[in-house]
């Protein structure tokens, strides 16, 4: 008989989202006439913007042409969007080659696939409370987890265990579910651990394009010393609506090099023999992303979530609520009033302003007693939802 893989058993049931569904129904059921105001999933409700539109439409046209159809794309991705990538990174003085950038088909997918990096044996450290795919994806290899608590006394930006070693490092900045976002010198702290300790950190970028404060830094590599330790994963999801179309990118610098093995080459050799590429057509619509036009174009999406969150957090303002994020991320994270436990507050929200959001403690046990918006909503819910809070907690 094979052998299954063993470790599924050892995950925890991905019960978050699933529960909140079956609350939210049981809700409905009882009160059919009800709306809900939902500031839960961190899903894009904005649609693509035109540029990208254009684009995709041109390479479908392209693709029934026999002089401009395309078949297999190159497995590390289309050279004119390696190069679109490479030129925003240098755009900002962050020194990143063509060859040093990815393309994926988004960020779930290479958090789970650049495992494969690693042996087994090393360790994974996770600052919690994390996106629930960095604990899962470990558990599934078999790896050993370190978890490391952050709260409000850090301000969720735990520096790193002087104490603890670790060979994988996981930084999510801006965080979900947080919102909170590491400023420059602690973020030097955690480069100077990972190479003193010959370690490497994925650093999850998914949402840097919500980044507003100028010496906030978007990518790791605008850090001295982050090219010997960091590979940067990053999504097209949220900077531009793409959470259904898939797209995304990773950064992994030449100077990466642990035991005479490079991480870069070693990616290629991965990717040569696991993908085929992504779609053409799709590489066609991300890489207008980054012209001008698109930029401005995705800016105004980026603006009409950054308004929602301004709403918010005028609210929690008002009702002196304790919380992070909102400013440079599109999740805020507040504390539960009156020493709620985070299902309490989440039942209290749903039964008596019909808000939905989502459970702090489905993000680890340190997220117990905290509570997560998204700020991805319609900008009439958002309001509205904000009204219904304010009068709860106020
Ligand atoms: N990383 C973080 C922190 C996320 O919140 C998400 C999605 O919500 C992802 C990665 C996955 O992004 P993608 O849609 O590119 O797979």
């Amino acid at each position: 008989m094979i052998t299954p893989n063993r470790h599924y058993a050892e995950l925890k049931d991905s019960y978050l989202f699933y529960h909140i569904a079956q609350k939210t129904k049981a809700y409905l059921a009882s009160h059919p006439e009800a709306y809900l105001y939902r500031l839960g999933i961190g899903d894009a409700t904005r649609p693509l913007c035109p540029a990208v539109i254009q684009a995709l439409h041109e390479a479908v046209e392209d693709q029934a042409d026999i002089t401009r159809f395309h078949g297999y794309m190159p497995e590390t991705g289309a050279p004119f969007l390696r190069t679109a990538i490479a030129e925003q990174y240098r755009s900002r003085s962050v020194d990143i080659e063509d060859d040093e950038v990815f393309v994926s088909s988004g960020a779930s997918d290479e958090l789970g696939d650049i495992l494969d990096l690693f042996d087994r044996s090393s360790s994974a450290l996770v600052i919690e409370p994390a996106y629930p795919a960095y604990v899962d994806a470990n558990v599934i290899a078999g790896r050993r987890i370190v978890h490391l608590s952050s709260g409000r006394e850090n301000g969720f930006l735990p520096d790193p265990p002087e104490n603890k070693h670790a060979d994988l490092l996981y930084i999510c900045s801006p965080n979900n579910p947080t919102g909170a976002v590491f400023g420059r010198e602690q973020l030097k702290k955690w480069v100077d651990y990972a190479n003193a300790h010959e370690a490497v950190i994925l650093f999850d970028a998914a949402y840097e394009a919500f980044i507003e404060d100028t010496e906030v830094p978007r990518s790791i590599f605008e850090l001295e010393g982050a090219k010997t330790c960091a590979i940067e994963i990053c999504s097209l999801s949220k900077t531009a609506g793409f959470t259904g179309t898939r797209l995304g990118y990773t950064v992994i610098p030449r100077k990466l090099i642990r035991d005479g093995m490079s991480f870069n080459e070693m990616w290629i050799r991965n990717r040569t023999t696991k993908t085929n590429g992504v779609s053409y057509i799709i590489q066609k619509g991300g890489a207008a992303v980054f012209t001008s036009e698109g930029q401005l174009q995705i800016r105004e999406n980026i603006q009409y979530y950054k308004e929602n969150a301004r709403i918010l957090m005028k609210a929690l303002d008002k009702t002196e609520t304790w919380y992070c994020g909102g400013k440079n991320a599109p999740y805020i994270w507040l504390k539960c009033p009156d020493g709620m436990d985070s299902w309490t507050f989440f039942d209290t929200l749903l039964n008596e302003v019909q808000v939905v959001g989502t459970p702090g403690a489905g993000f680890g046990k340190c997220g117990e007693g905290y509570f997560r918006f998204s700020t991805f909503g319609s900008r009439e819910d958002t309001a509205e939802a904000a009204r219904r809070l304010e009068s709860l907690l106020g």
